[in-house]
């Protein structure tokens, strides 16, 4: 205990003087116990080492943190904590690097760069809900997905990204392990991205991987974004069963969103799209855009 002690006060009072007086601000003052105190917050930024420890050629007098410098200390480590969890998880997004640096101001439509505004802003607020983006090739839903995703992950969100084909690619097991490792890898990240789902070669194997990833993520009450080029207004005609199966169990869980505009059929087959309108197309976070779109109706 004596050695511990001794190992602190020696830390505290190596370089005690210079570091007192870098520390130190115009406002302070020498008050009556003889120490001085900070002029902000009135607490001592020094303090007397017990008498034992001056005989081992200590000083008497070392500087300490007042009050609002540790407190600062303490927003200084937080701020550093968070930066460094959100390196950590943009390592480990798997975002592809042409789309590291996809950013939401650049989206052309409005619609689609409102909707991804307001995903982003009611993240938490949408707690399972996800999206579902469809529509052609070029139509921009991978680009929207990456820059929701790169906004999330600046925010302190974990978000992971996956193709269909990764997929299919990862889900072979050897064992247990390896199993409850990928489960973990699907159920960990606050937010999921499943880029061009149904691109996945049709075989059985593929189709019940895919399947069984999304249920797995959807069960555990999980966002999950999903890119398609697959018309989703026509799965009430598709004939691959297997295929449909796994959009049914998406729909409900997303907001279906055609990059071409939303379909009218889609706000019918949603029950909770009132609720989630209100949600991703409200204007109110683009206020520039909305109020842009007034000065023209007024002119
Ligand atoms: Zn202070």
């Amino acid at each position: 205990m004596h050695d511990t002690l001794k190992s602190i006060f020696q830390t505290l009072s190596e370089n005690a003087e210079e570091n007192f007086i870098k520390n130190k601000n115009a406002e302070d003052y020498l008050a009556e116990d003889g120490l001085w105190h900070c002029g902000k917050c009135g607490t001592a930024k020094q303090f007397r080492l017990p008498e034992r420890f001056l005989k081992m050629g200590m000083p008497e007098i070392v500087g300490c943190c007042c009050v609002c410098q540790s407190a600062k200390e303490k927003r200084e480590n937080a701020k550093q904590q968070l930066a460094s969890v959100i390196r950590e998880n943009k390592e480990n997004a798997d975002i592809p690097e042409h789309y590291l640096s996809a950013d939401i101001a650049a989206v052309e439509s409005p619609e689609a760069k409102r909707i991804g505004m307001n995903y982003i802003k009611n993240f938490e607020k949408l707690g399972r809900i996800g999206l579902l983006l469809y529509g052609d090739v070029g139509t921009g839903k991978t680009f929207l997905a990456a820059c929701i995703a790169n906004a999330l992950l600046n925010q302190g969100v974990s978000v992971k990204w996956l193709t269909s084909m990764q997929i299919v690619e990862r889900s072979c097991f050897y064992s247990e392990s390896e199993y409850a490792e990928y489960i973990r890898s699907i159920t960990a990240p606050d937010l999921l991205i499943i880029d061009d789902l149904g691109a996945e070669r049709g075989t059985d194997f593929a189709l019940e991987r895919v399947h069984s990833l999304v249920d797995t993520r959807i069960s555990a009450n999980l966002p999950m974004i999903v890119t398609t080029n697959i018309d989703i207004t026509d799965m009430g005609n598709c004939t691959d069963l297997k295929k449909k199966r796994t959009f049914d169990r998406i729909m409900p869980a997303t907001f279906a969103f055609a990059m071409k505009g939303t379909s009218y059929r889609m706000k019918q087959a949603q029950k909770s799209y009132e609720t989630l309108k209100d949600l991703l197309l409200s204007e109110e976070t683009i206020g520039k855009d909305r109020n842009t779109n007034e000065n023209d109706q007024n002119v």
